[in-house]
């Protein structure tokens, strides 16, 4: 028999402290979502199961008692830090579901200029590090464009990347080591070491686990030498992506390091540039750490565009200011909420990535066929952020109207209809479904597909680490009926 929301709320109580658990019926239905639901939220409506209530817990041992608890009577629980999550991983798939909130174990534990490694708990604001790291001459190299919402454990569980990837990496190229609780209410500690033999790197079982598998409640991550001085922008305009695209091959092949290598096609292009990209693409390099590396780098990069007619200068300066307010701006939530109830254009993207020799390919057919086949559209773009020496990502951005649709209805007639033709398009041609920001709930119907016969690996994880499906149940893995 499955336990009663009272007896739920009880337990959670004695656990973690009454004044620690929430059952507020709005803070409930808002807790059910995440940003991929904010249309349907924005009007009220939340179709989804109710959890019994959000703990908001303060150590460890908490989280450790919260699931054993969980586990042993098999309700389902959802990981949750900064709540910015953007694929439905913060969904609440059962009614009764807990909603876990690491948000409160919010603090730097270390920073170790020495060794060049922070450590902080799971609710530390990435904002927060990085600017103190920075007051120091140090940063984490890590800013997405949610890095004043999202929150280490978060960042983590989803593989997130920042817009400084090309030279620094995605998280799983800084996480050194991690502490997390399993189901069984068991705590793991893997140590901070530059590296180790000695068998596969369990890291990458917690790193973009989503919740499904484990709790992270503490995060080392590696720090860098932060030389702002030094950096170089670089920005072009150009007729077409293809160009673009070899254009950053050349740079990665070569082995060059630019912190920001990114294209963007006409419509988002004007979307950003609106006052220099005049319908044409648009290419941006930043170069930096130590002098001589930046300028080499920049000069370099310089060079290999010199190589290509179509593109023409852009004053370095509009580069720059545009990149100082590219973060998110906490603010822009009240804000697009009146917007979108306003003008009923929403703006929704898609994430995948590919080889080199297969990008442009995906993106001219990804968007003929959204173009042909989703109707209301009001833009429709595309671009990359993050390169590689094999291949880069594709960011699809697209905004549409809401037209003769009942709140509930957005996501089927338009987000989800554009996301699978990107995914399906995608998946057939060889590339990832899913670049950065995580499988969440609504990609999970393709995820045998994206595995292939690796599938067995990532399903047995999920039986060996989650016996009882406890953890965040139907995020990565589909629900069974
Ligand atoms: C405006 C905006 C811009 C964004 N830009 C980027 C970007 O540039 N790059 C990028 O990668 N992403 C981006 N995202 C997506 C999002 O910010 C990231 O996915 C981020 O990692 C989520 O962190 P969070 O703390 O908000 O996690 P949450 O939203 O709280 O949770 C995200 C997922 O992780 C799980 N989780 C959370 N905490 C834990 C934990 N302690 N242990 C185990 N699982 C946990 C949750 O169950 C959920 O599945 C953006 C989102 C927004 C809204």
């Amino acid at each position: 028999m499955p336990l009663k929301r009272k007896q739920i709320v009880e337990a959670l109580y004695n656990i973690a402290g009454k004044d620690h658990v929430v059952t507020d019926e709005q803070i409930l239905k808002e807790s059910s979502v995440d940003r991929f639901r904010r249309f349907e939220a924005y009007h009220g409506v939340y179709s989804l199961p109710m959890p019994a209530a959000v703990v908001y817990v303060k150590n460890t041992h908490d989280v450790a008692a919260v699931i054993k608890f969980a586990n042993e009577n098999r309700v389902n629980v959802v990981p949750r830090t900064g709540h910015s999550a953007t694929e439905g991983g913060l969904e609440t798939a059962l009614e009764n579901s807990i909603v876990l909130d690491g948000s409160g174990m919010n603090q730097i534990l270390a920073i170790d200029t020495y060794n060049m490694q922070a450590t902080v708990q799971c609710g530390a604001s990435l904002q927060e590090l990085d600017d103190r790291l920075r007051e120091q001459g140090y940063t984490t190299g890590h800013s997405p464009q949610s890095k004043p919402l999202a929150q280490l454990g978060g960042l983590v569980a989803t593989r997130s990347i920042g817009q400084f990837s090309t030279l620094y990496g995605g998280i799983e190229d800084m996480v050194v080591g991690l502490e997390a609780v399993f189901p069984d209410g068991g705590i793991t500690r893997i140590k901070n070491v530059p590296r180790r033999a000695a068998g596969p790197d369990i890291r990458h079982v917690i790193i973009g686990n989503e919740g499904t598998l484990c709790f992270i409640t503490e995060i080392t991550v590696k720090i860098y030498k932060y030389f702002p001085e030094n950096n170089q922008f670089l920005g072009y305009t150009l007729d077409n992506m293809k160009t673009g695209f070899e254009i950053l091959r050349e740079v990665m092949v070569n082995g060059y390091r630019p912190s920001v290598a990114r294209l963007y096609d006409p419509e988002d292009g004007a979307y950003h540039f609106s006052h220099f990209a005049e319908d044409r693409c648009v290419l941006i390099f930043v170069a930096e750490g130590v002098k001589p590396i930046a300028d080499a780098t920049a000069t370099a990069i310089e060079d290999i565009v010199d190589r290509h007619d179509e593109c023409v200068k852009v004053d370095p300066k509009l580069i720059e200011k545009w990149f100082a307010h590219l973060n998110w701006d906490p603010a822009n939530l009240a804000a697009e909420k009146v917007e979108i109830m306003e003008t009923k254009n929403v703006c929704n993207t898609t994430e995948i990535s590919a080889n080199w020799g297969i990008i442009n390919d995906i993106y001219e057919v990804c968007m003929q066929r959204v173009r042909n086949e989703i109707p209301d559209l009001t833009l429709l773009g595309g671009h990359s952020s993050h390169s590689y020496l094999n291949g880069t990502n594709l960011y699809f951005v697209y905004f549409y109207n809401v037209v003769d649709c009942k709140p509930e209805e957005e996501l089927t007639k338009y987000h989800l209809a554009i996301k699978k033709i990107i995914v399906e398009e995608t998946i057939k041609a060889g590339g990832s479904m899913c670049h950065h920001h995580g499988v969440g709930k609504h990609r999970t119907h393709w995820i045998q597909k994206e595995y292939g016969s690796s599938y067995y690996i990532l399903k047995k994880l999920k039986s060996a680490f989650d016996p009882n499906n406890i953890m965040n149940m139907g995020t990565i893995i589909p629900l069974e009926k």
